[in-house]
This record gives structure tokens, C-alpha cells and sequence, in this order.
């Protein structure tokens, strides 16, 4: 893998440097993402808004090593992640960066524990202590009683939560999360709101993709994206 030298600093998670994003849609080339540097540090709670379609999950999928950029760099813990194969992609996907999405995307028929363990496929090690683990954080989730049922036997407060266990089992350098309240009533999409608070308390690296004015105004950073370019990030003093 290449360790091409960036500009980053040594709290640095994640930089994308001049990136873009373009679709090619017959002779049309649509500019999704237009230029876009940033570095997300160590222990931050980043928000990212703006209007819908203005590029903020493909940002976020970028940045997750879900997609790929068309141009610019991308860096993750320090190394150059631009052109590397699937394999590497999905390998470094599951070790350094946790995903909570809108719809929870959990694996139906299959169980909270399971669906916590699936980023661990490639880990190798104890089965039995990651399954201790992944009871672990689904306890300290409160959902000690929901270790065996299946999604559709949860509310979506519950869901989420076991997406949340899903994407702290591998202790990742950085959890994304895009709407993750967009699809809960207010008193889970609180919860769920809490729970983000404390996991950054406690150290996490977070960077949430939102509409919702309450989970934007707990952020330390506020990152505003309009017609996939920054339009503004500034950070909250503390
Ligand atoms: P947001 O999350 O801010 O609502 P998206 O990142 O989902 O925005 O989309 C940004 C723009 O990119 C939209 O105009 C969308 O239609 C377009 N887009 C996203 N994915 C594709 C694709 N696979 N092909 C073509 N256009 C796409
Ligand atoms: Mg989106």
C-alpha cells in the first residue's frame, strides 16, 4: 500500500484532500462532490448539513470507503487510501470505520448478537470472547433482553441501537453515522442522540451526516455542504 506523505497532522483520522465526485449520466457529467479538503481529527463530533442532494452521503461513503472518489486524495490513519482493490477496501472498511445508517440496514432473520458480529468476519481470533464483546455493547445499550431476537422483533429505537453495537465492535477510529434519527419517533431518535453524546465523551471519533437541528447542535464542528462544495466549517468553541 502506498504511505505517500499528506499534509496531515498526527491527531489526524481521516483527510480528503481536493476531492471530487462525478456521474456520468449520458454525455452529461454531473459534479456531485466539487473540491472538497477536510481532516477530521481524533475525538472530534462532526455534523455535517445541508440540503438534500447536496452530496452529503456521497461524501460520507467516500470518506467510509464506501464509494470512490473521481479525483483528489483520501487518508485514512495516516495512509493514502485512494487506489486501493476491494479487498484492501473492505478489509480496512471493517477494522477502522463503523457505519450507523438511517434505515439501520441490519441483517433480517438473523440475530442482535449476529448482526453486531458481521464486521468481524475478517478478524480472526476468539470467537467466543468477540461474541462476549458484542453481548457487552448490546448490554451497555440497554438491549440485554433483545440478544436473540430478530430485527423484526425490535422497535426501531432497538434497531438502531444494535446498529450503533454494530459499528463499535471493532473499536473503530471513526463512526459515521448519516440521519441516524431520520427514521425514529423523537423520544428514540433522543435516545439515540445520547448515546452518540457519551460514545464521544468517552473518546469515540463521530461524524454524522443530519437535518435534525438537535443531533447538529450538539456537534463541536459543523461542516456545511451546498452543491457539493463546503460551504462553511467552523468549529464551536468550547
Ligand atoms: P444528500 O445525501 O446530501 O441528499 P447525495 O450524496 O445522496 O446527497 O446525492 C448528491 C447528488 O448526487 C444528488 O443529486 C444525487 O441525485 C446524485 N447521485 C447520487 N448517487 C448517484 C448515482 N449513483 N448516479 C448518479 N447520480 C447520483
Ligand atoms: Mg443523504
Amino acid at each position: 500500500m502506498s504511505t505517500k506523505k499528506n499534509k496531515t497532522s498526527p491527531d489526524s483520522v481521516l483527510s480528503l484532500f481536493h476531492v471530487s465526485k462525478d456521474y456520468q449520466l449520458g454525455d452529461e457529467t454531473l459534479r456531485v462532490l466539487d473540491d472538497v479538503s477536510l481532516e477530521i481529527k481524533s475525538g472530534e463530533l462532526v455534523a455535517i448539513i445541508g440540503p438534500s442532494g447536496s452530496g452529503k452521503s456521497t461524501l460520507m461513503h467516500i470518506m467510509g470507503l464506501l464509494d470512490r472518489q473521481s479525483k483528489g486524495t483520501v487518508t485514512l490513519a495516516g495512509r493514502d487510501v485512494s487506489d486501493l482493490s476491494e479487498a484492501e477496501a473492505a478489509r480496512l472498511r471493517n477494522h477502522y470505520v463503523g457505519f450507523i445508517f438511517q434505515q439501520f440496514n441490519l441483517l433480517p432473520r438473523t440475530s442482535s448478537v449476529e448482526n453486531v458480529l458481521l464486521p468481524t468476519i475478517y478478524n480472526g481470533g476468539d470467537a467466543k470472547l468477540l461474541q462476549q464483546k458484542a453481548i457487552k455493547i448490546l448490554s451497555e445499550l440497554g438491549l440485554d433482553q433483545r440478544l436473540g431476537n430478530y430485527p423484526n422483533q425490535l422497535s426501531g429505537g432497538q434497531q438502531q441501537r444494535v446498529a450503533i453495537a454494530r459499528a463499535l465492535i471493532n473499536d473503530p477510529a471513526v463512526i459515521f453515522a448519516d440521519e441516524p434519527t431520520g427514521n425514529l419517533d423523537s423520544k428514540s431518535g433522543h435516545e439515540v442522540v445520547e448515546i452518540l453524546k457519551n460514545l464521544n465523551k468517552q473518546g469515540r471519533t463521530i461524524v454524522i451526516v443530519t437535518h435534525d437541528p438537535e443531533l447538529a447542535k450538539m456537534a463541536h464542528r459543523i461542516i456545511h455542504i451546498f452543491d457539493g462544495r463546503i460551504k462553511s466549517d467552523k468549529r464551536k468553541k468550547l
